[in-house]
C-alpha cells in the first residue's frame, strides 16, 4: 500500500491523538483534533467495542502514521528491530528516530516530518559532509547534519529553526542554530520518546 497522502488531521482523528503532522498548524486554534476529538466519518461519533487485534492494528497504525512510512517500510523496519539484541519495540521505536527525516524534524530543521522529507530529498543536508537525500537513512551516534550553505537563507528552513527552539531540541540531540547544524549525542532512550506509543502491542500484532 502506498504512503497515505490523504487529509492529515483526518488521521489524528482516526487514531484520537495529536500526531502533528502539519507543522504550525498543529499547536495553534486550527487544529481540527482539537476542535473534533471524535474519529472521522458519519459514524465517528458512535461507541464501537474494539477487538485485541483491532487494538494492536491501531497501534501499528498509529505509529506508522506518526512516522509517515509506507506498510512495507514499516514492516522492514520492523523486521530489522526484531533481528537486533534487546526489546524488538524499543529497538523498533530508535530504528524509527534515527532515521534523517525524523532527525531534520527533530533538530527543527522543518516544522513537520512531511517536510523533513521532502527537504532532504531535495538535496538541502549533508551528514558528516557528505549530502545525503535518502529520508530513510539511519545516523549514528556522532553523526552531524548539518544544512547546506545555499539552503540555508530558504524561509521554511528558518522559520521552522526559530519556532524549534522555542519549543526545545531533545536531550539526545545537539544543535548548533548559528552553525545550523546538529549532531546525534545518543540514541534516545524509551522514557525520552514521549508520544503514546504502546510498542509492544505492534509486537503481539506481528508475531501472529
Ligand atoms: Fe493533527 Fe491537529 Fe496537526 Fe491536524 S493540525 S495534523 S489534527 S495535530
Amino acid at each position: 500500500m502506498a504512503r497515505n497522502t490523504g487529509a492529515a488531521c483526518r488521521m489524528c482523528r482516526r487514531e484520537n491523538l495529536k500526531l502533528f503532522l502539519k507543522g504550525d498548524r498543529c499547536y495553534s486554534e486550527k487544529c481540527a483534533f482539537d476542535r473534533r476529538s471524535y474519529p472521522p466519518g458519519q459514524h465517528g461519533q458512535r461507541r464501537t467495542k474494539i477487538s485485541d487485534y483491532g487494538l494492536q492494528l491501531r497501534e501499528k497504525q498509529k505509529v506508522k502514521r506518526i512516522y509517515g512510512l509506507t506498510e512495507k517500510q514499516f514492516h522492514l523496519t520492523f523486521e530489522k528491530a526484531d533481528s537486533q539484541k534487546g526489546v524488538t519495540g524499543t529497538n523498533l521505536l530508535v530504528l524509527l528516530e534515527r532515521r534523517l527525516d525524523n532527525i531534520v524534524f527533530r533538530l527543527g530543521f522543518a516544522n513537520c516530518r512531511t517536510q523533513a522529507r521532502q527537504l532532504v530529498r531535495h538535496g538541502h543536508f549533508t551528514v558528516n559532509g557528505h549530502t545525503v537525500d535518502i529520508p530513510s537513512a539511519l545516523v549514528r551516534v556522532g553523526d552531524k547534519v548539518t544544512v547546506k550553505e545555499k539552503s540555508r537563507g530558504k524561509a521554511v528552513i528558518s522559520e521552522s529553526l526559530d519556532a524549534a527552539v522555542r519549543r526545545g531540541v531533545p536531550q539526545w540531540l545537539t544543535l548548533d542554530k548559528d552553525q545550523f547544524s546538529g549532531v546525534v549525542k545518543a540514541y534516545p532512550e524509551r522514557e525520552e520518546l514521549t508520544m503514546p506509543m504502546q510498542e509492544q502491542l505492534i509486537v503481539e500484532l506481528y508475531s501472529k
